[in-house]
């Protein structure tokens, strides 16, 4: 009986990505070298701009009267 089981400690990576935020415009990892921390949680200025595009665009749309579909005629 000599049977020394040597535990190993298996490497986990998994810790590797834990805090690994993303970019929400491009989905670029936060472990990126080029990833611009000062923009969080976006990856630059560029895809911060992108962000602050959408908003103002969802800003700019006005809730118009729907728009009359003439798919019924009116012939007698
Ligand atoms: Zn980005």
């Amino acid at each position: 009986m000599g049977c020394s089981i040597s535990l190993s400690t298996p490497d986990s990576e998994d810790h590797v990505a834990m805090n690994a935020s993303r970019c929400p415009i491009c989905n670029k990892s936060g472990s990126d070298s080029t990833f611009d921390h000062s923009y969080m949680p976006f990856c630059s200025r560029r895809c911060a701009d992108v962000d602050l595009g959408r908003w103002l665009q969802e800003d700019y749309r006005i809730p118009g009267p729907p728009a009359e579909q003439p798919e019924s005629s009116d012939d007698e």
